[in-house]
């Protein structure tokens, strides 16, 4: 049997009946550039977040970057995050001007300790930014609390989190804004890249659509000094398909992750990531096994077959971009997670039949 971890042709081939006339549209748009396909998606994902306002911008980290921006975060600034996490996440606070100041991760959830980003936090510290990493939420009651203590904002990156929620409302509806990406490996992908801000902040949304458009205002205005990074008309066509089985799909990846928690509960040195709970209810973008023998298990999976990953292999502090902006800095549950988490397929384009048969392997691997 050969299981990727992901397999876009066959998610693709099961909605091709609805993505054509969606395609179709765009094609006999005399407004082929932020026409009606991208008000209409941006329309229908404000809606499924519970929020006021989606803007789609060109990728999931030029939301990050403007979403600061368009709340005045930049020079002098301080962004708190965690330590393990997407290298992404720090390249765009760090080019929106802005220091990102981590916090390791809590050995559980592999999260951003909330325990300790009070003493992250300083008089320059503008913002919280949650990442829900693997799709699991963190708690955003409590960050919420801190954020208020503070009189810092809180943000969230939900770019690995499309359809996880924090007691029954989706994630991404908490902080003042929220950027998303839909780049194709995530829950909600396009067949290329895009990305979102939500926000409740009218003023930060009309913000946004200048900036992502050049800066211009109106036909002939230009009322900032701004790139071009709007959401591409074909790729918010297909992601307004492909919202419609959202639900459906991240029900799946919570099977599947049901699957491995029932087959690998105790196998071997192996640790599984946390569970759902009457708050957490996590989408599952990856499922996240740590062992000292990752890379051995990698290889034996490969050999039958299976495709398993690795989110992420280089601790981010460590990354050449960014070691000299960490330079001193020691982040011990980050750097272990870095050596030892292997991510299983969980895509919602793989069988029930096909999650089993890695299951068995994994098991086969540890009774060697
Ligand atoms: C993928 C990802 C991003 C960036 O998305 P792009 O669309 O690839 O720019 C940001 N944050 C996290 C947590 C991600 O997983």
């Amino acid at each position: 049997m050969k299981v990727p971890s992901k397999d876009y042709s066959r998610q693709h081939r099961q909605i091709w009946e609805e993505l054509l006339p969606a395609l179709e549209g765009v094609f006999f748009d005399d407004q082929p550039v932020l026409g009606q396909a991208v008000s209409r998606f941006e329309a229908a994902l404000a809606e499924a977040h519970q929020v006021e306002h989606a803007v789609g911008v060109g990728s999931g980290t030029d939301a990050i970057t403007l979403m600061l921006h368009g709340l005045g975060i930049g020079e002098g600034d301080e962004v708190v995050t965690g330590a393990h996490t997407f290298t992404g996440v720090l390249s765009a606070i760090l080019r929106a001007g802005a220091q990102p100041v981590l916090v390791d991760a809590e050995p559980e959830t592999c999260l951003m300790d909330i325990d300790r980003i009070a003493q992250a936090i300083t008089e320059r510290t503008k913002a919280i930014l949650a990442v829900h990493l693997y799709g699991h939420p963190l708690d955003l009651d409590r960050l919420n609390e801190i954020a208020r203590d503070y009189d810092v904002l809180l943000l969230e990156d939900a770019a690995q989190a499309h359809g996880a929620s924090w007691g029954g409302r989706p994630v991404g509806s908490f902080g003042r804004a929220a950027a998303l990406s839909f780049h194709p490996s995530k829950n909600l992908g396009a067949v290329g890249d895009g990305g979102a801000v939500l926000t409740g902040d009218e003023a930060l949304a009309e913000w946004l659509k200048v900036a992502r458009n050049l800066g211009k205002d109106g036909k002939y205005a230009f009322a900032l000094i701004s790139g071009n990074t709007k959401l591409d008309s074909i790729q918010a066509a297909i992601l307004e398909v492909k919202l419609r089985h959202l639900a459906e799909w991240v029900q799946r990846r919570r099977a599947h992750a049901a699957i491995y928690r029932e087959e690998l509960a105790g196998v071997g040195d192996l640790r599984l990531p946390p569970e759902a709970d009457d708050r957490a209810s996590p989408a599952y973008h990856l499922f996240v096994v740590r062992t000292d023998k990752r890379y051995e298990l990698r290889e034996f999976l490969k050999e039958k077959g299976v495709r398993a990953s690795l989110h992420y292999p280089i601790a981010a502090h460590h990354q050449t971009a960014l070691a000299p902006v960490f330079s001193d800095a020691g982040f011990p549950v980050a750097e272990e997670l870095a050596r030892t988490v292997l991510s299983l397929p969980v895509s919602q384009e793989l069988t029930e039949d096909e999650v089993r048969y890695v299951a068995r392997q994994v098991r086969a691997f540890f009774e060697e």
